[in-house]
């Protein structure tokens, strides 16, 4: 029997065959794959999914592919590290950060939606793939179809930073820079999806791209012990992570595998780009899209894809939403930096930053288990901090040099 039975709409529950479709042809609703619970439920244990890879792929039962993964073998499985500086700061006293800054491969989360689109592309029988991105999906299609022997035609906005650019060239990809945001790009994207016939990942393929997002969930109730966190709180661009990681816990739950979610999620934005949280906060049930004016481009997303879904996946758990100003943005970036050792890009900033605020709000209890959701890596985004770090000290190669150097407030400072 196949794994997946078929795509049914969110909105009117009609389904239709598994396929690289993405809209309900009745009322233009999103499909979601529909799994076939009855094989899979006996099939999955503990045990087994120990016994897996060190990558996503060990919860291969639970993911939307009927063969092997043919791409992406070893994204995931990143690190959950505890974080107790971080919380001490916050006055959490298990804090954690699901570490994707350092997936692989290309040090995004977005690792994991392209190595089940991709490896879903085969199985459908593409050889070109292609995608609308905000830089970390661009990276990311870009190396896996190197790795898979795709062609691949990457859109993105023309003012990223110049890390995603190089970040995707270097795999030898056709990359076409739009003049306009993420959002024309995209409307751009779906016009070409018809016209050329590729595997657009976030767009025709977007239900099978979206389930890659649940092994971040998985990852980390495993790597809690087998236990759901009491909140985790997600970065939103199309609003399809927080969605996600909140499927795959409930699905862990109706396997036996965890025994229970009383896990409340969180969306973190930028004020710049905040249509998601600000709909969460003023609790309202419409969404108005946004022109994005921030420097956390990666999830500037104007008119999210899946923002109904975030929105209605937040206040089912009982969750928030919060924003966060560009100057809190790098804030947060310090603080991680400073309290973890961890380097995250833009995005995390937001997260970090959010977290912080929603602390202050005294939504966590201190021993409560508090998960954030790192998503990228600082190296892409240098453009972000620099000249906002202090300054190194330039010394002569000579004891004298550095003596003097140590005695002076300005190496004080800048070690601070
Ligand atoms: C794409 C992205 C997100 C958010 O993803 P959605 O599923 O579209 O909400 C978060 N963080 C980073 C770094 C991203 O690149
Ligand atoms: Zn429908």
């Amino acid at each position: 029997m196949a794994k997946v039975l078929g795509m049914r709409c969110r909105e009117c529950g009609e389904e239709v065959p598994p396929g690289p479709v993405h809209v309900c042809e009745l009322c233009f609703g999103p499909l979601e794959v529909v799994l076939n619970w009855e094989e899979i439920g006996p099939k999955v244990t503990r045990e087994k999914i120990q016994a897996g890879p060190p990558s996503m792929w060990r919860y291969w039962d639970l993911l939307p592919v009927e063969g092997q993964p043919t791409v992406g073998k070893n994204v995931g499985w990143t690190p959950l590290v505890k974080a107790k500086n971080l919380g001490k700061v916050l006055g959490l006293n298990n804090l954690y950060i699901k570490n994707d800054a350092v997936n692989h491969p290309t040090l995004s989360f977005k690792d994991r939606v392209v190595a089940c689109a991709l490896t879903k592309a085969r199985e459908f029988g593409y050889d070109t793939v292609a995608c609308a991105s905000t830089g970390n999906l661009a990276n990311s299609v870009a190396a896996h179809a190197a790795e898979g022997g795709f062609k691949s035609y990457i859109f993105i906005p023309n003012d990223l930073e110049q890390g995603k650019v190089l970040g995707t060239l270097i795999y030898g990809a056709n990359v076409l820079s739009v003049t306009g945001n993420y959002d024309e790009v995209n409307r751009l994207c779906a016009e070409a999806g018809g016209k050329y016939g590729w595997a657009f990942v976030n767009i025709n393929l977007r239900p099978f791209y979206g389930d890659g997002s649940k092994s971040f969930g998985y990852e980390i109730a495993e790597q809690l012990g087998w236990k759901a966190p009491d909140h985790v709180i997600v970065p939103c661009a199309g609003g399809s992570l927080v969605s996600k990681i909140y499927k795959g816990l409930n699905e862990m739950h109706k396997v036996g595998l965890i025994d229970g979610v009383p896990t409340k999620m969180y969306a973190a934005q930028a004020k710049g780009c905040s249509p998601i949280t600000t709909a969460i906060k003023t609790e309202s049930e419409v969404f108005r899209p946004q022109k994005p004016n921030t420097i956390a481009k990666s999830i500037a997303i104007g008119n999210p894809a899946d923002g109904y879904m975030a929105m209605d996946t937040v206040r089912r758990s009982g969750g928030w939403a919060d924003d966060v100003t560009d100057e809190e943005v790098i804030d947060g970036i310090r603080l991680l930096g400073r309290t973890e050792g961890i380097f995250c890009e833009t995005a995390g900033g937001v997260t970090v930053s959010v977290a912080k605020k929603l602390a202050e709000q005294g939504r966590f209890g201190a021993d409560d288990t508090v998960v954030i959701a790192i998503t990228g890596n600082g190296l892409k985004t240098q453009e972000a901090v620099v000249g906002r770090l202090g300054q190194t000290v330039g010394i002569q190669p000579n004891l004298a040099s550095l003596d003097a150097a140590l005695s002076t407030e300005a190496l004080l400072a800048s070690t601070r």
